[in-house]
């Protein structure tokens, strides 16, 4: 087998170990050619010997299956071999190919198609989403008539599946609403083609706490199935097939990360406070409800980021707000009186319901998403912000606006959440009457109008991801431009300093929730500016604490006036670098 190397762009660090799974695009690789009718027989005798060779694989991974595995694994494969018996897909599309002179592949998409049409009808959600079973066992017939069926001997295949923490995702795009279902698993490590550093897809990827990257080009064409693999998210390489000293070398590297990993926890419940007395507050970014768990473990103090659009997600339905109002109490609960920052929907550009509901729009990242779609939308914003209120009453939450850009807006949101506490109030429910709104300072007009919003609101969160994305004009998701997004970038800098100082003069708090948050090399920059509360991941808090322990403030302002003095990148770079070298040595 051959050794080659793949260059991304590493978006969690760790080094994993495993074998590809490709997230399959069989489907996108079939196409439609006539056949002549001397070889119709020999289409159809190959099209039969692919369905016997799922099925026998399929076979022999159900009976390899260990005992106490998963009952939904089994299920899940009984299911697909009784799909395969079913004449639909075993017999009918031998007829497609006869009738239609056509390859087998096609004969059986078209079948498929067809299938997915009448299961989409079924109003039922649960049997409705049973055609993600057709699709999955068509690819896997696919594939064999392709050529790359799995290359993993059916027992790795079982222990694949039995070992699931040992599977590398290679997919050439994922959805952040396909991610989010990665939650569920424990997959070793997660690859795409694009991406860009902050796109939704490359946040979840960082919040399964396992290595991943991005920008990997053309890894999902030229990795097959099951092969070995090394993910080095750190420096976002990944190493196919390894030679044996690769291999060694890169398991001695993961044993010294995973050891670093552990030494952290000794910083666990230490209070984050320079050296000279200045304490941060270091909060957690969540995506789902379940994540209150990482967050405890973390030694987060609070919660600076709740993205509620992921409940929104993978479904045909809106949460009602009884279910909105469920999910938001149990943060606030388990929190137990800690700061809850949730942020209201921000549905649109890369983040959209479902695959289905896509709209398309010339530039969704400029177009109807976050606070624009819920104006647009005031029931929607209605439910939401009842359960919100609703949800006060069991904690400290506050909620956050994203994506403002002009005082109306602000004012239209301050409107309906008066209305939504109105409506609480007749019915006699029980809310946090002062409960706090803050703002997401993300697009530049809100920067540089940073004192105007601080005005009218209790807090502000300066959401770097999408600052950066509007300020220098680069869409976060595209790998073809993500070499130039840029975080050191002097008019980043500039606004994010702006806002800051927008907080000091009228006392109200600043956070940062985007990325820059979690990344430790920006860390002493960020305190330098005068920022007291960053929100990040929680794999980041103990990293991003190790810093702030070692720092004395004094010599970070210093630091951070020098850097924010400069206007030319090539020169803050290596300064914030020498700064983050010196400091380190002083605090040693
Ligand atoms: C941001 O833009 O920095 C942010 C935190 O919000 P999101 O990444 O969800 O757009
Ligand atoms: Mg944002």
């Amino acid at each position: 087998m051959i050794s080659f190397c793949i260059h991304g762009v590493g978006v969690s660090g760790g080094i994993a170990i495993g074998h590809a799974h490709l997230v399959s695009n069989a489907l996108l690789e079939v196409v439609h050619y006539q056949l002549p009718k001397h070889l119709i027989d020999d289409e159809i005798k190959r099209f039969s010997s692919a369905i016997t060779a799922v099925k026998q694989d399929l076979e022999k991974i159900n009976s390899n299956l260990r005992k106490n595995a998963p009952a939904e694994l089994a299920a899940f494969i009984g299911t697909h071999l009784m799909m395969l018996e079913d004449k639909s897909l075993s017999e009918i599309p031998k007829n497609i190919i006869r009738n239609e002179q056509c390859n087998a592949e096609w004969a059986i998409k078209l079948q498929m198609d067809d299938i997915v049409e009448q299961f989409e009808q079924i109003e039922d959600e649960y049997l409705r989403e049973r055609k993600q079973d057709v699709i999955q066992v068509v690819e896997r017939v696919i594939k064999v008539l392709l050529g790359h069926p799995s290359q993993l001997s059916t027992e790795q295949q079982t222990n694949a599946l039995n070992e699931e923490r040992k599977l590398i995702l290679v997919a050439h795009d994922i959805s952040p609403a396909d991610a989010i279902q990665f939650k569920q698993h424990e997959f070793a490590a997660f690859i795409t083609d694009v991406g860009g550093i902050t796109s939704h897809t490359a946040i979840l990827a960082r919040s399964l706490n396992i290595p991943s990257i991005v920008a990997l080009q053309k890894a999902r064409d030229l990795i097959r199935d099951g092969e070995l693999m090394i993910v080095d998210g750190g420096q976002g390489v990944v190493i196919v097939n390894p030679d044996k000293s690769i291999l060694t070398e890169y398991k001695l590297r993961q044993e010294q990360w995973e050891l670093e990993q552990q030494k952290l926890q000794r910083i666990r419940s230490t209070k984050t406070i320079t050296l000279d007395g200045t304490s941060i507050d270091l909060f957690a970014n969540i995506e789902v409800p379940e994540d209150v768990v990482a967050v405890s473990a973390s030694g987060a103090t609070g919660i600076g980021l709740y993205r509620t659009e992921f409940l929104f997600m993978n479904r045909r339905d809106m949460p009602d707000e009884e279910e909105q109002f469920i999910a938001y109490k149990a943060v606030a609960e388990a929190m137990k009186g800690a700061v809850v920052i949730i942020r209201t929907l921000d549905l649109g550009a890369d983040k959209q319901m479902n695959p289905d509901t896509v709209v398309t729009c010339a530039n969704p990242a400029l177009g109807l998403r976050a606070i624009r779609y819920c104006l647009s939308e005031p029931q929607i914003f209605h439910t939401q912000l009842r359960a919100l209120l609703r949800a006060s009453h069991f904690g400290n939450i506050k909620i956050l606006v994203p994506m403002l850009s002009t005082l109306s807006e602000l004012r239209q949101t301050k409107l309906l959440l008066e209305r939504a506490k109105m409506s609480l109030r007749k019915q006699n429910i029980a809310f946090n009457e002062n409960i706090a709104l803050g703002g997401m300072i993300e697009i530049p007009a809100a920067a540089i109008n940073a004192d105007a919003f601080a005005k009218e609101l209790d807090f502000l969160s300066i959401g770097t991801n999408d600052l950066i994305q509007y300020t220098l004009a680069i869409d976060r998701t595209d790998d073809a431009v993500a070499h130039l997004y840029n975080p050191l970038h002097p008019s980043v800098l500039k606004l994010i300093s702006m806002t800051i100082k927008a907080g000091e003069k009228l006392g109200k708090s600043v956070s940062v929730c985007g990325e820059m948050a979690g990344d430790v090399k920006l860390t002493k920059l960020l305190i330098g500016m005068g920022l007291r509360q960053l929100s990040m991941h929680p794999s980041h808090i103990l990293s991003v604490k190790q810093q702030i322990l070692h720092s004395q403030l004094s010599n970070l302002s210093d630091n951070a006036r020098k850097v924010l003095g400069l206007s030319d990148l090539d020169k803050i770079e290596p300064l914030v670098a020498k700064f983050n070298a010196a400091t380190d040595l002083r605090s040693k």
